[in-house]
């Protein structure tokens, strides 16, 4: 693909969610019409209940759009079947959520490598790739603990390791720092920054208002609507402007 193919677009991209057998669907999404360049970093806000975890959730191809097109990276999504979308997620985009989704039973090191297992590695090489993740989140000393044995700050680090494992195109994150006290949420956002430094496009929803005033690009939505899209005029963000 060129440069100039938007990593995501949405073309009126509705979502709706039954309500029962003789009543209309509730409708979340209205109508989104939205162009992702790669290597963005995108601030996503707005009022709790407006729909922005439902957007977040069709970027990510964990849910799909009941009308309208979206595209990644030029593929029109509605095109592939489910393997095919979870190969997508598996090899192309990292997910980070507020509540971090860490298996309780296994360790540091082996909650990162069930990432690579898309890959088809061998447990040994994913677990050299998860450790050297951890490395990178400042967990190198943390490899044999449960996430019971961390702290907050400490277990979103292993899933911020655990989404960069594949070095995902598309870095997806829903109030990543909405559990974490303000130290640890600044080391959080510090490292989804390198993340973007290294090329990988991020969008993060975030209650933060001083945060997303610190993104080039910021999109709220109310009502299940973008409400403004705001750019920074820095040469070299990507897309017209
Ligand atoms: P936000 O992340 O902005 O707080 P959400 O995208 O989570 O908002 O939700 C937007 C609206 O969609 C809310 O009113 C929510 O109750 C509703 N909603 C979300 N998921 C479902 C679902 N599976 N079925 C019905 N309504 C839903
Ligand atoms: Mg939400």
């Amino acid at each position: 693909m060129t440069a100039t193919t938007p990593l995501l677009e949405l073309r009126q991209v509705v979502k709706e969610h039954p309500t029962g057998p003789d009543r209309p669907p509730l409708r979340i999404l209205h109508g989104i019409d939205l162009m992702i360049a790669p290597g963005e970093l995108v601030a996503i806000v707005g009022p709790s209940g407006s729909g922005k975890s439902t957007l977040l959730a069709l970027l990510g191809t964990l849910d799909r759009p009941t009308r309208g097109e979206l595209f990644f990276d030029g593929h029109d999504l509605a095109a592939l079947g489910e393997p095919e979308l979870a190969a997508l997620r598996g090899h192309r985009i990292g997910f980070v959520f507020q509540q971090f989704y860490l298996l309780p039973g296994l360790t540091t090191v082996d909650n990162v490598a069930t990432g690579l297992l898309y890959t088809g590695a061998g447990r040994s090489h994913r677990r050299a790739l998860a450790a050297q993740a951890l490395r990178e989140v400042g967990l190198g000393h943390r490899l044999g603990h449960r996430p019971a044995q961390l702290s907050g700050g400490e277990q979103q680090r292993v899933a911020i390791a655990r989404a960069l494992t594949g070095a995902p195109a598309l870095l997806l994150a829903d109030e990543p720092t909405g559990a974490l006290d303000s130290a640890s949420g600044t080391t959080v956002i510090e490292l989804l920054r390198q993340l973007h430094h290294t090329g990988t496009t991020v969008i993060v929803i975030t209650h933060d208002r001083e945060l997303a005033a610190s993104f080039p690009r910021r999109i709220g939505i109310q009502d299940g609507r973008i409400a403004f899209d705001e750019r920074d005029d820095a040469p070299g963000k990507g897309g017209a402007s």
